[in-house]
């Protein structure tokens, strides 16, 4: 197998793209408060802004799609996801929602006291946010490699497990509910985690008497990479891989945007009977019926299918391929990236891209929209607009020690040349990267700020206009 293997599919639809001319992105900048959340999605030529649920879906997910039971209760379509996810992940109780953060509001509305703190190797921003609503207290507690952006380390999305057992005895169990980990490790690059490092994660949370529940928005990537790069795991299947994962933790938390290879939908998998039975109640209150949960049965199907498909050998060596396609050439033209490249996204290192700019007038934010001006490319920002708070003691700015711009690439949406074309707008932006100035807030709502802020430039915007 080549190390970028072409398209395992080809192309049977397409969907016109255009790039706007200079002065009119500009324009259009201008109008979004310099979002990128706030453009219109026509206005962008390349998006990058998510891999979830922007993915292209196979014709054999939009045939069964046709075949979607809509019944309000019992629909085959359910039974047809329920059976996928039992064999994938081998928990034998399965709640549908219509997206993850659905998944994550239920979940600890159900298992999470007001006040208790939550360990994860990173929790993703929604996560975060949804504990802190609760409100309870989220810990990251990834290892310290996971913050040096230039050193190479397989797993690097790996929580440190000597920081979970002092967080333990610092914390006291009874202020712990459960322990999570993300797979892949979204917040630091879409980094994976070791078998080991679940295994011995999960000893320690079991020593202490508590549970595991895993993030598994992209669980197949982070199999791929377990077989690729650990120790015993060559040529072992995928899916006994999968299972083997699964088994170590005691529920999962999916947003099906992702590795569902879907458009919409997620669900909590879980051992638990009583568990189970409290999310229900809650479902029902907020979601929908248990064998529906805010999705239609046509989308049921289409994760059925996805699920399977997002774990097939030649569709996640293709992904990680091309992944891997994009960080070298972005290496090769100088660019500083985070190495090595995660299972769904290239993510740009804003700091040594624009030393020039403080974290108080955010780089990562500043490197995007150049990226949008340059070439209609739409990242996102992973850095202090996203992920910098308020101490609530001296109120003073907390920043994140990571200051990233995140390529994310959708799902069998882009070729080869997309990506050369991605390479060549990021090296001109590269080009006149001491000429880019900072931004300021002018106004954003206190949680998930990222997604409404509105900004102004410090400074000239576009000196080459
Ligand atoms: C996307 C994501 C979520 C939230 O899922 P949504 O479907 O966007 O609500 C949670 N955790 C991780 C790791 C994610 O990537």
């Amino acid at each position: 197998m080549p190390i970028h293997p072409p398209e395992p599919f080809r192309i049977k639809m397409v969907e016109p793209i255009r790039l706007l001319p200079r002065e009119e992105r500009r324009r259009r900048l201008e109008e979004a408060g310099y979002n990128l959340f706030r453009l219109r999605a026509e206005d962008v030529y390349i998006d990058l802004l998510t891999d979830s649920g922007t993915g292209a879906m196979s014709d054999r997910q939009w045939a069964a799609m046709m075949q979607g039971d809509e019944s309000y209760a019992g629909a085959r379509s359910f039974h047809r996801f329920q059976e996928t996810i039992q064999e994938i992940t081998g928990y034998p109780y399965v709640v549908p929602v219509h997206q993850g953060r659905a998944a994550e509001h239920l979940f600890f509305a159900v298992a999470v006291r007001p006040g208790q703190k939550v360990p994860s190797n990173n929790h993703f921003d929604t996560t975060r946010a949804n504990l802190l609503a609760r409100p309870a207290e989220p810990v990251d507690l990834v290892i310290e490699e996971a913050y040096d952006p230039t050193l190479e380390h397989p797993f690097k999305g790996n929580m440190d497990p000597a920081k979970l057992e002092a967080f333990f005895e610092q914390v006291g169990p009874e202020n712990i509910p459960f322990v999570m980990l993300t797979l892949t490790n979204n917040t630091v690059g879409g980094q994976p985690v070791s078998m080991e490092n679940v295994r011995a994660v999960a000893a320690i949370a079991r020593r202490y008497g508590k549970g595991l529940y895993l993030d598994v928005a992209r669980y197949a990537e982070n199999v791929y990479f377990i077989r690729m790069r650990e120790p015993g795991y060559a040529g072992r299947p995928l899916r006994e891989i999968a299972r083997e994962l699964f088994g170590y933790a005691d529920g999962c938390l999916m947003s099906a945007k992702k590795d569902g290879l879907a458009n919409i939908g997620g669900f909590i998998a879980l051992k638990d009977r009583d568990l189970y039975e409290a999310l229900c109640a809650q479902l029902v209150l907020r979601e929908g019926f248990p064998t529906y949960g805010g999705l239609a049965g046509r989308d049921l199907e289409a994760i059925a299918i996805g699920l399977q498909e997002a774990l097939d050998e030649a569709y996640l060596a293709y992904r990680v391929g091309q992944v891997s396609y994009l960080a070298e050439s972005l290496r090769q033209a100088g660019i500083p990236i985070v190495v090595p490249p995660g299972g769904h996204a290239v993510y740009l290192d804003a700091r040594r891209f624009l030393p020039h700019i403080p974290q108080k007038e955010y780089p990562g934010h500043a490197l995007a929209v150049h990226l949008y001006l340059e070439g209609g490319i739409r990242g996102v920002e992973i850095g202090s607009v996203m992920l910098a708070q308020e101490d609530p003691r001296t109120s003073e700015m907390i920043y994140p020690r990571l200051e990233l711009v995140r390529l994310a690439i959708p799902r069998r949406v882009y070729t080869q040349s997309h990506l050369d074309y991605v390479v060549e707008v990021c090296a001109r932006v590269y080009a006149r990267r001491e000429r880019i100035r900072g931004f300021r807030i002018v106004e954003a709502p206190r949680l998930l700020r990222h997604f409404l802020a509105r900004f102004e430039p410090l400074g000239e915007l576009d000196e080459a206009a």
